[in-house]
Order: C-alpha cells, then structure tokens, then sequence
C-alpha cells in the first residue's frame, strides 16, 4: 500500500487519515453533488473498511435520501463549512472524501463520471472517463 491518504477541512478541526487504497474514485454530477460543491460535480474517493479511517475533530452531519433510496449522511466542518466526508446507512463499511479535502488532492485520479443525466453544459469532466448516466451497478 502507498502512503495513508490524509486531509480534512479548510480550517484544519476536522482531520482525517486513511490507510486503505481507494475502492473507487469518480466524479458526480447529480443535482445534490452540484448543491454541495457549489459547481457542476463532486468529485469522490470511496474506501471500504471504517477500521482503517481515523477521524480528528466533530463534523455536522446531515441525512439526504438519494435517488436509489437510501440515506447517505453529508458531514461537513461546522466552523468553515467545508463539505469533508460521507457515508452510508446501506453500506456502513464505506467511508467516502471529498477530493478536494486531501492533502494532496492531485492524488485524486477519477475512472468514472456518474449521473451524466445531470450534467451542465457548462461542466466539461475528461471525456476519456466511463461515464454512466445514473448509479453505476456495484
Ligand atoms: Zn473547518
Ligand atoms: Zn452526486
């Protein structure tokens, strides 16, 4: 395994450190992921195994239901803002960051853009990515 993946929020009270590779890495361009971004996409790294996340500091958490159904709850830092980290009622082993929350967020290297059926003229994401217009199947 490479270095542990590290980051947080903008302000530095919430911190997170990882050791796990990423399952997955993709950018979302649904209407919430547009909302919490405040532009076209999110962009995500997804890791199983919340035994190996380590988290610093007290998010605020809030629940939204997704189209499939289920509930991912959004925390974010609730001195700046920063939208941090995610996870999932269904699938509590995952633990999902912000790419922007790393460290060095050039580690970030997306294989995916999800809900195209959303996207913004005006968002242009590489067009060699696989994209899939709602949720890809796990
Ligand atoms: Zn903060
Ligand atoms: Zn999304």
């Amino acid at each position: 395994m490479s270095k542990a993946y590290t980051g947080g929020c903008a302000c530095g009270a919430i911190r997170y450190e990882i050791s796990a590779e990423p399952l997955e890495m993709n950018d979302c361009q649904c209407r919430d992921c547009q909302h919490m971004s405040g532009t076209g996409h999110g962009s995500y790294l997804t890791f199983a195994g919340r035994s190996r996340v380590k988290l610093e500091g007290k998010a605020n958490h809030w629940d939204i239901v997704a189209d499939n159904g289920n509930v991912k709850t959004r925390a974010f830092c609730p001195n700046c803002g920063s939208p941090v980290y995610m996870t999932f009622a269904a699938a509590p082993d995952f633990f999902t960051v912000h790419a922007g929350s790393l460290d060095d967020p050039g580690r970030y290297d997306p294989k995916k853009v999800i809900y195209t059926v959303r996207a913004l003229a005006w968002d242009n994401v590489d067009p060699a990515l696989q994209k899939f217009d709602r949720m890809p199947p796990r």
